[in-house]
């Protein structure tokens, strides 16, 4: 230690602490005493942290059946619920949208299907991609289809399937222009010629996804759409039953008719948002989520004196600044700061200074001018980030507009750490 500069003393001894005063025992189980573990438990989502996620079912219902409605009989609707339903809760949302007339579900990955199956969902499952290798025993013991686009993968999930006695249910996806996953277009029948021959696989579905179905241009819309028909014309006269044929999502499916083939998999207009501008006119969806919270704390700020890291934000003196307890830990992202309205008591209010890690700060105008409501905010009081409130809305597509991005992105962007509700 005598070699150590600096005045560095070492650190204390096992000794020193030992003689320390009062530490807790850390050995402890919690919780300590005799709390009630059902008492615990009743204290509701929303009270043990002022900030939340609220999910309106009904307006998935509604627009499950608006999308029904313009599809008609005869054409299948997948609910897409991958990244746990665009961040609305996959379980609530596949059920809601499988009692609202879809047949079928869409995810990323295993492990989001897997939640589904054990949530005791019953409906067919498509991943929308090709899992690792390694996870097709998962595929099996859980009954979740593939997407399959390489020859290995249809061989060793046929395998394994086989040795179950079981089928191999999957979907094939076609490239015909995305260029993301994919057996190219043209080569579709040499691929069913390649793995065909193993009696436990079964092509239940064909499909392919569009890159441009939500832009105005339309010629590479179209260009795709041909190729797609093309490959699947070319199974059919191979001997392939290309089963169901799929192609459109959202945008497709409410601009293009003529792609709506067997079904279609709708995903963002589910929860009420539009994938495009040209969809605003065809459709009446209805927003699902909300993101609400109340007041932490407020204070009278005096003027020039500033809030929040960095004190960018210097108060004019009349105002009050009111907390939140939601940062971008959230989801709300600190690109956002200064730029978003908070509503309370239905009036937008500006939200100021940076957004924190897991708190934000807006401000009340407590002037009294015209004959406007002055408001008189209070620790507790309810507030909208996203939603509804009186007769004023902040919505995602506002957010998506300043952050420069898609409505998508926000949506999903919301963390698990704020709780999923369903009034
Ligand atoms: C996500 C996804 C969809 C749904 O797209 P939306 O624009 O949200 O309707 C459809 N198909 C595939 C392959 C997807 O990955």
């Amino acid at each position: 230690m005598s070699d150590i500069p600096n005045g560095f003393t070492g650190f204390k001894t096992h000794e020193n602490f030992q003689a320390l005063p009062d530490l807790p025992d850390l050995n402890v189980k919690y919780p300590t005493r005799n709390y009630n573990a059902k008492k615990l438990a009743e204290i509701p989502e929303d009270e043990r942290r002022w900030a939340w996620v609220e999910v309106d079912l009904t307006a998935i219902r509604s627009n499950v059946m608006a999308a029904k409605h313009i599809i008609g009989s005869g054409c299948r609707l997948m609910a897409v619920v991958k990244a746990d339903a665009y961040g609305h809760g996959a379980v609530r949302v596949a059920k809601t949208a499988l009692n609202s007339g879809a047949e079928y579900l869409g995810v990323a990955t295993i492990d989001e299907a897997i939640e589904l199956r054990e949530a005791l969902i019953t409906a067919p499952i498509l991943i929308l991609a090709e899992p690792p290798l390694s996870a097709i025993p998962l595929l099996v013991a859980y009954q979740i289809m593939p997407t399959i686009y390489t020859p290995e993968f249809a061989i060793q999930y046929a395998e394994e399937a086989d040795r179950n006695g079981v089928r191999a249910p999957y979907h094939l996806k076609i490239n015909t222009g995305m260029n993301r996953i994919g057996v190219r277009h043209d080569e579709a029948v040499d691929f069913m010629m390649q793995v065909s021959f193993h009696r436990a696989l079964e092509l239940v579905g064909t499909f392919t996804h569009f890159a441009t179905a939500d832009m105005a241009e339309t010629l590479d819309f179209q260009i795709q759409t041909k190729r797609f028909t093309e490959a699947v014309n070319a199974m059919r006269a191979a001997g392939f039953n290309p089963g169901i044929v799929h192609a459109a999502n959202s945008a497709a499916t409410f601009r293009y008719r003529e792609v709506h083939f067997d079904m279609v998999r709708v995903g963002i207009a589910l929860y009420g948002l539009y994938p495009c501008q040209q969809v605003r006119h065809l459709i009446d969806l209805k927003p699902a989520m909300s993101v609400k919270a109340r007041i932490s704390d407020v204070m009278t700020v005096p003027m020039s004196e500033g809030v929040s890291y960095g004190l960018v934000y210097r108060s004019p003196g009349s105002v009050k600044i009111c907390t939140l307890p939601l940062g971008y830990a959230d989801g709300l992202q600190r690109g956002l700061s200064g730029k978003i309205g908070i509503i309370l008591g239905g009036q937008k209010c500006r939200q100021v200074g940076i957004i924190c890690m897991d708190q934000c700060m807006f401000e009340v105008d407590m002037r009294a001018y015209g004959n406007r409501v002055r408001l008189n905010p209070q620790i507790g009081d309810e507030v909208v980030l996203i939603g509804e409130q009186g007769d004023s809305v902040v919505t995602i597509d506002e957010m998506a507009h300043i952050l420069n991005t898609i409505n998508y992105e926000i949506a999903t962007g919301f963390s698990n750490r704020l709780p999923r509700i369903y009034p």
